[in-house]
């Protein structure tokens, strides 16, 4: 017989895999010991570039009972956004997580049911939802509750599925049944590490921030350094390079979340019509989008990047 711990992540399972989510794991919430020196040394050599905030709440980030009182369990989730298609070769590129509506109202909106789910099921249960939220070392996380492994991209990765997912945490005052980590399935591929266009990834499993096109065309607000210009390969907002070229990703499969289809006119797009892009235009594509982080200029500032 299940003893309650065991019961209650079951049925937590159960209910994250009918909201959508892909998987779902869960690991005791405490101090991160084997990422606070990793963090710590990434943040000496300046590798978050100018991304502050992951400065910010350096104990907080390591030790989710700081962070949210009384927690016991963190439970990680996987939301898939793979689509069903993509831009085409010849137009500037945008990640494809960015194509549909902005994630974080998705995502956030489904940790909230199961937040409830949870307290109707179980009873009076404490707890906050995060979606790439800085203080939160979602990856890490993912990684310590059998969700996949961290490839030498330093993105989450599973053998099923490959690494177009988003990640998100309920942290809550519930003790479960813990999961496992998973074994690293890199092995001798290079792939990632070759084909990054500003050879962002110094070293397996590192990846300097402050070299990363995603940090350049999203997070930077000032201009582009002139030493990069030629080397983006076309992408105006985010980067999917290293992604696309892992042989694990050929297990993608398309989301099912309606939410995350394209606005009908973006996948259409060619470089001119970008290149072209009033401000009406760009409200209408991206209305709901994680674009509309950059704005208009921060767009056009990288389009013009671009142009040979
Ligand atoms: S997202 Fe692009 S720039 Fe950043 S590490 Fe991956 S391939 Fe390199
Ligand atoms: S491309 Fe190769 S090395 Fe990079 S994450 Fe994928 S399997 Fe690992």
């Amino acid at each position: 017989m299940l003893n309650h711990k065991a019961k209650y992540s079951e049925i937590i399972k159960a209910e994250a895999k009918r909201l959508g989510f892909l998987s779902c794991g869960i690991s005791k919430a405490e101090f991160l010991e084997t990422e606070a020196p990793r963090l710590e040394a990434w943040l000496n050599k300046n590798m978050n570039g100018e991304m502050q905030y992951m400065e910010n709440h350096f104990d907080k980030r390591l030790d989710p009972t700081l962070l949210v009182e009384g927690s016991k369990s963190v439970i990680s989730l996987l939301l898939n956004y793979y689509p069903s298609e993509t831009q085409t070769d010849t137009s500037y590129k945008l990640s494809k997580y960015a194509y549909g509506n902005d994630y974080h109202h998705v995502i956030k909106h489904k940790l909230k049911s199961l937040l409830y789910f949870i307290q109707d099921e179980i009873g009076e249960v404490g707890g906050r939802a995060f979606v790439d939220s800085a203080p939160v070392l979602d990856k890490a996380w993912a990684a310590k509750s059998g969700l996949g492994w961290i490839g030498k991209h330093s993105n989450l990765l599973t053998q099923q599925i490959g690494s177009f997912y988003f990640i998100a945490e309920l942290i809550i005052d519930l003790e479960l049944e813990y999961d496992h980590a998973t074994t690293d399935h890199c092995g001798t591929c290079t792939k990632c590490i070759d084909a990054c266009p500003t050879e962002a990834i110094t070293e397996p499993y590192v990846v300097d921030g402050s070299k990363c096109i995603s940090y350049f065309t999203i997070e930077l607000k000032e201009n582009l350094p002139s030493e990069f210009k030629g080397k983006f390969d076309d992408w105006m907002f985010g980067c999917d390079v290293c992604q696309d070229v892992c042989p694990w990703n050929k297990f993608s499969k398309p989301h099912n979340e309606p939410l995350f289809n394209p606005h009908p006119q973006l996948l259409d797009m060619t470089k001119k019509d970008w290149e072209e892009i009033t401000e009406d235009t760009f409200k209408k594509v991206f209305q709901k989008s994680a674009v509309k982080r950059t704005k208009f200029a921060g767009l056009e500032r990288n389009i013009e990047f671009l142009k040979p």
